[in-house]
């Protein structure tokens, strides 16, 4: 089957970062030294050939942009500062706008106004939000769980949570389309729900441990960094859910499930739960002094863009570290004006609290940056899946 080019997708994929594909001479020198690169998926080189002749097709099904950790190794060694790891990075921002069904990944990748529009509506329509559910919280002492009631919060954060699951699924459903049947028309098989089920591990490997990381020689530190921020906002994210879930199921086997619903949503707190010095509040501000450090240490490694990674900064690479920055300032603000007990600082710190978390995950997690968290563990478990159905008798065609 001839292979489709188009003209051009240099052009297209420019508008996703820095494209340097037109210098490489394919020197291989990238491909060598990349620690990452095997045998049977190899790169980057071979995705500047694709990029530099428009086979558009040939980058859309592949998973390979995602096995590419940016350590910058291959950047060093260009003779022809083509900027292999860059490229790489800017497919990425590619296939996250081709896998994205809504199209507003695309529009936030590719316009700073509409990336900019998009943070501030979210940020501003969660603050308008904040101020018209708030319940008359007193004046003379704080009480943050009048001010927006328990309740709202909890259900506010399950449908957000929800609506973000969906859509993430729809885009993951395409991403699997593009890997896994892209080549339909070369020998597509089928392959069997029990091979998926199989190799669900590799998927909770990678996307727990992030290991592959650890094995580029030069990124150690980064690795490091890169897991304690992950780390971080699953204590601190995953922490709520997980409680609020306990708390449900201890209230229903003790007093039925409207009861146990109750507790969880109206009156209970996994806030209140803990004393301060308890080691799932500890833990806490471990995470938050973790993440805290590594936005700070991005931030100015992206002012400085001493390393290959920071030279290229995106406009959305510096909106996602200041909305988590954003939100990890308001929050420990908030938590020190409510142990001060000063009712109108927490108030107002814990509003502008809300209305970076919203953009946060709405924009920076699912539309653009933070969506490699998914997509490429995803990958390497679409490559596993693969190489085991193509040692199934039935699979030959692969
Ligand atoms: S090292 Fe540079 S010039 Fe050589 S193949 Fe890689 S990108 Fe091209
Ligand atoms: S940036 Fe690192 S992981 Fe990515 S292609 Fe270059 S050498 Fe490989």
């Amino acid at each position: 089957m001839a292979t489709k080019v188009n003209p051009d997708f240099t052009r297209t994929l420019q508008k996703f970062g820095a494209n340097t594909a037109t210098y490489c001479f394919h020197c291989g020198n990238c491909t060598v030294v990349c620690p990452l690169s095997t045998d049977e998926n190899q790169f980057p080189r071979r995705f500047m050939r694709y990029a530099q002749l428009g086979m558009e097709d040939k980058i859309k099904n592949a998973a390979e942009p995602w096995l590419c950790y940016f350590c910058g190794d291959c950047q060093r060694l260009c003779p022809r500062q083509a900027n292999p790891g860059e490229v790489m990075m800017t497919m990425r921002r590619y296939l996250t706008s081709l896998y994205d069904w809504t199209g507003l990944s695309l529009k936030l990748y590719t316009s700073k106004t509409s990336e900019w529009l998009a943070v501030a509506g979210l940020f501003l329509a969660t603050l308008i939000l904040v101020f018209l559910v708030q319940g008359g919280a007193s004046t003379e002492h704080t009480e943050l769980h009048r001010f927006v009631p328990r309740y709202l919060l909890q259900i506010g954060g399950i449908l957000l949570g929800l609506g973000l699951a969906g859509m993430l699924a729809l885009n993951i459903r395409r991403m699997h389309g593009f890997i896994m049947n892209g080549g339909r028309q070369s020998g597509y098989v089928k392959i069997p729900a029990s091979v998926y089920i199989k190799e669900l591990g590799t998927f909770l490997y990678h996307f727990l441990t992030q290991n592959r990381f650890s094995q580029c020689p030069t990124s150690r530190t980064r690795y490091i960094k890169h897991w304690l921020l992950f780390l971080g906002f699953i204590v601190l994210f995953g922490y709520a859910g997980f409680f609020l879930l306990i708390e449900i199921i201890k209230e229903s086997l003790h007093a039925g499930i409207v009861t146990g619903l109750k507790v969880a949503f109206v009156t209970g707190s996994p806030h209140l739960l803990f004393p301060a010095l308890h080691p799932i509040r500890l833990l806490e501000y471990a995470a938050t002094i973790a993440i805290l450090y590594v936005v700070i240490d991005s931030l100015a490694g992206r002012a400085a863009k001493k390393e290959p990674l920071h030279q290229n900064s995106h406009p959305t690479d510096w909106t996602f570290l200041l909305l988590v920055g954003g939100t990890i300032v308001t929050g420990l603000l908030t938590h020190i004006f409510r142990n001060l007990d000063l009712p109108l600082a927490t108030y107002y710190t814990f509003a502008l609290h809300l209305s970076f978390i919203v953009p946060m995950f709405v924009v920076g997690a699912l539309f653009t940056k933070w969506a490699h968290a998914i997509y490429r563990p995803l990958a390497l478990y679409f490559l596993k899946v693969k190489e085991t159905a193509a040692k199934l008798p039935q699979m030959d065609l692969f």
